[in-house]
């Protein structure tokens, strides 16, 4: 089945099928269906494919709160310029979150002022830069989901049994069942099904998302990266609008088990305990962060440099805020492509390679 994933004329069958249920759908539903995807990888392969052009008029692919980097609250990034500032500090990040504009700085800027900031490919890397600098502090910044989070535990349990003293974490991850009641509850979503992250239910299953269709009646499914993978969870999404079948299904079940993975689970549950987060665009969502346990205190940069994430106001004129909330697409923003562009960024999701902003830019410019 693998080897199929990616065969052009496969997608092409499939296309053909989808566009004759999407245009059902319309006549069932008055309009095109909304469809969101959460998950910033799959937003990259939409934008990359032209599938949303394919259907247009039959069906809308909307993007949600699925790029790690551009959920990241406002008041985390100021707490992250903050210990880039800090003597004698080194901080270690994934590349994407460099360029994320703060208030009046971003890490790019404060590492071309002189501070210590390296870009690391895993938490690992941080650890090891830990264990090579013994006369420094080494911060890692933990953004992310459920991917990502437990390879974070693990590096602090690592570091815990090495005895390492001068390593923390600045936890900002978060996990996307809570957000997406939280969006649902808000009564703005007005979406007809939810495609779900993959890689997210490879670690917490498809469990936990069952209910989108048990307490929302809105149809969810899992899907995996390749563009057929997308075009099938589009598929599958139309035939559970047609049929009302709320039930969320799993269209990658060779990686994603109901329970999940049982080991990954643990080593959040080790490591992180759930509390109230901050997001983008969402505000404070109940139980939707991962922070770092009593137990491992030592290995919590908020703990050990007495940082705490202020509120600050998003930048003057960004909507994405509203691009998170499926309210608006990023050509919606009156400075994209203008003053916001991927060189000169002015909010988050024209950052990352994973934000709406940057895949709408790079790839379907010239559609809109
Ligand atoms: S175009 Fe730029 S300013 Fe507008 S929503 Fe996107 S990132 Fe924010």
């Amino acid at each position: 089945m693998l080897e199929r994933l990616n065969d052009p004329e496969l997608g092409r069958k499939m296309l053909k099928l989808v566009r004759e249920k999407a245009a059902r759908a319309v006549d069932r539903l008055g309009r095109p269906a909304v469809l969101m995807e959460v998950c910033g990888t799959h937003t990259t392969a939409i934008a990359r494919s032209g599938l949303r052009g394919l259907l247009k008029g039959l069906a809308e692919l909307r993007s949600g709160p699925g790029c790690p980097v551009c959920v990241t609250a406002a008041g985390d990034i100021e707490a992250m310029i903050g210990l880039a500032r800090i003597p004698g500090v080194t901080v270690a990040t994934f590349g994407d979150m460099l360029r994320v504009p703060g208030r009046d700085s971003s890490l790019e800027r404060e590492r071309a002022a002189g501070a210590r900031i390296k870009i690391v490919y895993s938490p690992a890397d941080a650890v090891e830069l830990a264990k090579n600098n013994p006369a420094g502090e080494v911060v890692f910044l933990g953004v992310g989901f459920e991917t990502t989070a437990p390879l974070v535990a693990l590096t602090i349990k690592q570091a815990a049994d090495a005895g390492l003293d001068n390593f923390t974490v600045y936890a900002a991850h978060k996990i996307m069942p809570p957000a997406l009641r939280s969006l649902l509850d808000s009564g703005d979503l007005n979406v007809d099904g939810l495609i779900l992250p993959g890689h997210v239910c490879a670690v917490t299953g498809s469990e936990p998302f069952g209910f989108i269709g048990e307490d929302y009646g809105i149809p969810a499914v899992v899907a995996g990266f390749t563009l057929v993978d997308i075009i099938d969870a589009v598929n599958a999404l139309l035939d559970k609008i047609l049929l009302k079948d709320f039930r969320t299904g799993n269209n990658y079940r060779w990686v994603v088990k109901p329970e999940g993975n049982g080991e990954a689970r643990r080593m959040l549950e080790d490591c992180f305990h759930t509390g109230d987060a901050a997001w983008r665009g969402l505000g404070m969502i109940k139980g939707s962060g991962l922070m770092i346990r009593e137990e491992l205190a030592a290995y919590d940069a908020r703990n050990k440099f007495g940082l705490e994430a202020s509120v600050v106001a998003e930048p003057p004129g960004c909507r994405c805020g509203e691009l998170l909330r499926g309210l608006i697409v990023p050509t919606d923003c009156r400075l994209f492509g203008s003053r916001c562009t991927p060189t000169s960024p002015v909010g988050p999701c024209m950052v990352s390679s994973e934000g709406a902003c940057a895949a709408y830019y790079r790839y379907e410019r010239g559609e809109v």
